[in-house]
């Protein structure tokens, strides 16, 4: 074999977390190379939410005025719905952080981050699968697949495998519990009546403990979406698919923006992981970040910010494990320990809310409270959005103000 290194540090998947952390680690002035198995522009099903702590993160990468300036769609606010048909409108809160929440399509968001790390001097490969990883020495691994149908193998001294919720990284090295647990599909549709920026989400009888949801883009176009998690799907024999046919026919909401409403898209679905806190995101000279790492939120499938995040608090230990020259797992562990004690307690409390809210009446009664009580309301669009904890609803004061209902 040739130890030429083909780049410091391998990045395996362009997605928001291979991006961002290409971004970082270039404009550090570190040498790296970003992968993926497909061609850019490409297209991600995704319910183009792009949440506050993504815009945030897209602040520090200087990308926060290239969001503001091409319009996107700004969440304007919620409209809830409970299965015994009680509706809440709460506005989006802008008391609890600076930064917006955008729709924009991931064809477009994927691709100017990938740009952007490209233009901070990161370099691309694009159609190239790459799925093993071997290490040689504490500064030489190696990683190979397949560019088209041709076998390639790149060496570098770290990679960061950012290859999204089906991993094979993480799931072959034994580093993730098992596979991705959810499963949530969307569909793009024109001629939706509706204000741009206008998130719905309604928990509809039939598609429980499910929602459906409906996010107003700009034009009359909408993305319409659920997801489900493995064990619902096996326990109720669900089909998710028809699950999303159900929720846009039989939901009164729903029907009603849909009514002339056409596909512009098929449907299309991804698995979804979110169990960050039984994963080891580090390795001798490997790193995890983002949906391969189970960084997303386990109540709102927000996923985007927190890979994101996960991608900068990566690229940051990176950065000065190789400044030291150990990028051994002791070397790397700095990652690990801000990873959990960011994600673990917010993925626990948030797995709790998810359990409650399976309860048809704990939706009914959070709804009601939402629409009666502006604070109790606020803190929910807040968790939706993603900016405040759901142990915030574990407050004396909140719990009061659902009891009361
Ligand atoms: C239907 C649906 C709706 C969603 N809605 C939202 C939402 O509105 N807001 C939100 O914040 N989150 C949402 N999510 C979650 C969000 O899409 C993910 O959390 C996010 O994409 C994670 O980013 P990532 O970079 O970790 O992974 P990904 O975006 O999955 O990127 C992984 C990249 O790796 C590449 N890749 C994979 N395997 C390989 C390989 N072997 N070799 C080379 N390249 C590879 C892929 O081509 C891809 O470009 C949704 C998910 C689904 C399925």
């Amino acid at each position: 074999m040739t130890d030429t290194i083909d780049a410091t540090v391998l990045i395996v998947g362009a997605g928001p977390a291979g991006a961002t952390a290409a971004y970082f680690l270039a404009r550090a002035g570190v040498d790296v190379l970003l992968v993926d198995q497909a061609t850019f522009p490409r297209d991600k099903a995704c319910g183009d939410s792009i949440c506050s702590g993504a815009v945030e993160v897209l602040e520090k990468m200087g990308l926060s005025d290239w969001a503001r300036l091409k319009g996107y769609a700004k969440n304007i606010g919620y409209r809830l719905s409970s299965p015994n048909g009680t509706m809440a409108f709460i506005p989006f809160p802008t008391q609890f952080s600076p930064y917006p929440n955008y729709l924009i399509p991931r064809r477009e968001f994927d691709h100017t981050l990938v740009q952007h790390a490209v233009a901070a001097g990161a370099k691309l490969r694009e159609n190239t699968r790459l799925t093993q990883f071997e290490r040689f020495s504490p500064d030489l691994v190696r990683v190979s697949g397949t560019e088209g149908k041709t076998p390639v193998s790149l060496n570098a001294k770290l990679v960061i495998a950012a290859d999204g919720s089906i991993s094979p990284f993480s799931r072959r090295l034994g580093m993730v519990p098992g596979p991705a647990d959810g499963l949530a599909l969307r569909q793009y549709y024109r001629n939706v009546s509706g204000d741009p920026g206008l998130f719905e989400l309604h928990w509809e009888k039939s598609v429980l403990p499910a929602y459906g949801y409906i996010f107003h883009m700009n034009d009359g176009i909408a993305v319409v979406g659920t997801g489900m998690f493995s064990k619902d799907q096996k326990r109720l024999k669900a089909n998710i698919q028809e699950r999303l046919t159900t929720f846009m026919s039989q939901n009164p909401y729903a029907r009603e923006v849909l009514k002339n409403a056409e596909a512009i898209s098929p449907v299309a679905g991804h698995p979804f992981r979110d169990d960050a806190e039984l994963v080891k995101p580090y390795a001798n000279n490997l790193m995890l970040v983002g949906d391969a790492a189970g960084t997303g939120h386990p109540m709102t499938g927000e996923g985007i910010g927190p890979a994101m995040l996960s991608a900068e608090i990566a690229a940051q230990t990176a950065i000065a494990a190789l400044q030291k020259g150990d990028l051994s797992e002791t070397g790397l562990a700095p990652y690990g320990q801000a990873f959990h004690k960011h994600f673990d307690g917010l993925h626990k409390i948030s797995q709790l809310a998810r359990t409650a809210l399976t309860f048809p009446w704990m939706v009914d009664r959070t709804i009601q409270t939402c629409a009666k009580d502006q604070v109790f309301g606020a803190a929910m669009a807040g968790i939706l959005a993603g900016i405040v904890s759901p142990g915030e609803m574990l407050k004396p004061g909140m719990v009061l103000k659902l009891i009361a209902g």
